[in-house]
């Protein structure tokens, strides 16, 4: 066996995971304010909870608070849809779904429509723990890291993630607003 073989068989890749105990979140929703300004431009200068990459869903019949991280965009609807029954209350099929995607508002950035997403808060230097995490007081949210087998993805610009997708869907003149009040904002 090479060296060249040896080496690319031992690369590792890192796996963030954020692991969530609905039993004790208690709908406080400081996660979603924590993430709203670590996200704003400039960091830190506004607070708005619909521009998190967090939402907290409330089930009010049971009074449970369910947190859900925002995933991978979707640009197309769904052809198959989930339904979760918890302690025998059936719940809405699009409930706990990760994706911003054309059936519904959750997930997107209410001033352009542009879709959000959770990048773990990626940063440099990088946070010990994400901000939500960091500002989850009752342990609901905690962070892991751990090593699996396999390459680590190239990380694109925090501009170029999705650009083509999003011209796609939103064009081009929309996406170059939002970037052009972004620039303002700075
Ligand atoms: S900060 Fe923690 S306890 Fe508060 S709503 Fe978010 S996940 Fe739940
Ligand atoms: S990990 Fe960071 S980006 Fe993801 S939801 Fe939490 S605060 Fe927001």
């Amino acid at each position: 066996m090479t060296t060249e073989n040896k080496t690319t068989e031992n690369k590792k890749k890192k796996i963030k995971v954020i692991k969530i105990d609905v039993d004790k979140c208690n709908g406080c929703r400081a996660c979603e304010v924590a993430c709203s300004m670590f996200h704003a431009t400039p960091q830190y200068s506004s607070n708005d909870p619909a521009k998190s990459r967090i939402k907290v869903i409330h089930e009010p019949l049971k009074d449970i608070f369910v947190p859900v991280l925002a995933g991978d965009i979707s640009t197309a609807e769904c052809s198959s849809r989930n339904k979760y029954v918890i302690d025998g209350k059936e719940h809405d099929e699009c409930a706990f779904c990760r994706s911003s995607c054309p059936s519904r508002d959750l997930f997107k950035e209410p001033d352009s429509g542009l879709p959000l997403k959770c990048d773990t808060c990626e940063d440099d230097p990088t946070l010990e723990e994400p901000m939500c995490v960091q500002w989850c007081l009752s342990d609901a949210l905690t962070y892991e890291e751990r090593e699996e087998e396999g390459e680590e993805e190239e990380k694109p610009d925090k501009m170029e993630i999705g650009l083509e997708s999003l011209v796609d869907q939103y064009g081009l003149e929309k996406i170059a607003g939002a970037v052009a009040r972004m620039a303002q904002a700075d």
